[in-house]
């Protein structure tokens, strides 16, 4: 996809940043920084060239109201760290009057943080005219919102209408790396899919698993194609209302398709498993993670992949007796030569967690977004970024 680069833009006295600033808090403070990180160099590189940048984001769901623990204090906090110099912040609503004061304040290379911008419940509605609030505060408009671009929402998309738009570096890279994964010819591709829910995966499934040689498929996913199958999986998460979707997608996919021949099942979440065939999975069980068996046949599918993409863990991997399928499959990504793309947001949690992230060619930033955008579509917060 031909994105008009920061590169390419104008000089302007004030840069509109939208940047993915959506971290976990614990406590007042942030818990992962890994966003705020990746939204450095865009930031810098526009105080590098002497102009003040204003930076806008999300935060959680406040549903539209100032709520005190939504607020992005702590993420200033943490960027005016990773800059080495003081980021302002403005509390409160991103428009409101202190906000405008703190933007007009602004001198060359200075950097201001605006809040959350659901603070104001104009920004889900996409609405143009709190884009044109937002608008006043820049020239200039650059996306870097990875994580965000999936949303047409008024700071990641009505904005492109009003201001002169172009991608900054984390949205550029993300782009560059999600389209060599599905433009690429190299084979075999191959898939990992698991986590929890189908009804979030299917688009991507059907628009990945055509060109792949293998789908590799567990954690909750595939008790739901088991359970398509007739094989019983006791009281193991699944979508029952996805039955049918689930044996479509078998049956178009049958020949590349592979699901856990073993499984690590448990009667609760609270205690350890142990090893079962598929096939006999208890009526009072659930099946937690995948068996060392499947760990073996994933890992050696695994291996020869020219491309690979992996989205969700393969068990409840926040749980260690149940984190060993997931990371099993970490290490034997990992260890792949090909080309590797990680996206999600568990699944990139679970990569980090296992320190072996730096030997993955591409981990997303973006959950929802990089899912989408590998189902083919053009998203809302990249369509005004395209070069005509
Ligand atoms: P991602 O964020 O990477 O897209 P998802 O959000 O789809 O992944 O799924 C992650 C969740 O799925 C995790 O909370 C994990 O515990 C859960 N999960 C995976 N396998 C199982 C399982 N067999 N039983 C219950 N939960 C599971
Ligand atoms: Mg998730």
């Amino acid at each position: 996809m031909n994105l008009r680069s920061l590169d390419r833009a104008p000089r302007a006295e004030r840069y509109l940043v939208r940047a993915d600033l959506n971290v976990p808090l614990q406590d007042g403070e942030v818990r992962d920084d890994t966003r705020i990180r990746a939204s450095v160099r865009t930031i810098e590189h526009l105080r590098g060239q002497g102009s003040a940048v204003v930076v806008m984001s999300h935060l959680g769901r406040p549903k539209g109201q100032v709520q005190e623990g939504f607020s992005l204090a702590p993420v200033a906090r943490r960027l005016s760290e990773l800059l080495s110099t003081p980021v302002r912040f403005a509390p409160g609503l991103p428009t409101g009057s202190d906000a405008r004061t703190e933007v007009l304040r602004l001198g060359p290379g200075e950097v201001l943080l605006l809040d959350n911008l659901r603070f104001d419940p104009r920004e889900t509605e996409d609405d143009p005219g709190f884009a044109a609030e937002l608008a006043s505060f820049g020239e200039i408009f650059v996306q870097d919102a990875f994580g965000a671009v999936h949303r047409a929402h008024a700071s990641t998309h009505a904005i492109c209408a009003i201001l002169p738009s172009y991608a900054g570096y984390l949205v550029q890279e993300e782009v560059l790396a999600l389209d060599r994964l599905v433009d690429g010819s190299e084979k075999p591709l191959v898939l990992i899919l698991g986590g929890a829910k189908i009804s979030d995966k299917i688009e991507v499934i059907e628009h990945l698993a055509t060109q792949a040689e293998t789908v590799l498929v567990g954690g909750a996913l595939a008790n739901t194609f088991l359970h398509a199958r007739g094989v019983p999986i006791g009281r193991s998460l699944s979508e029952s209302g996805e039955l049918d979707v689930a044996r479509g997608l078998m049956r178009r996919f049958s020949d590349r398709f592979r699901l856990p021949s073993d499984v690590i099942v448990s009667r609760a979440m609270t205690e350890g498993g142990h090893a079962v065939n598929v096939e006999e999975v208890g009526s009072d069980e659930m099946i937690l993670d995948i068996g060392p068996a499947t760990r073996r046949i994933f890992r050696e599918a695994i291996l020869p992949a020219r491309r690979l993409f992996w989205n969700g863990p393969l068990g409840l991997y926040e749980r260690d007796p149940f984190a060993e399928g997931t990371l099993a499959v970490a290490r034997a990504v990992a260890d792949c030569k090909g080309y590797t793309v990680v996206g999600g947001g568990d699944s990139a949690a679970a990569i980090a967690a296992s320190g072996l992230a730096e030997n993955v060619s591409h981990v997303s930033t973006g959950g929802g977004a990089s899912l989408e955008y590998l189902e083919g579509r053009t998203l809302p917060g990249i369509a005004g970024l395209l070069e005509r």
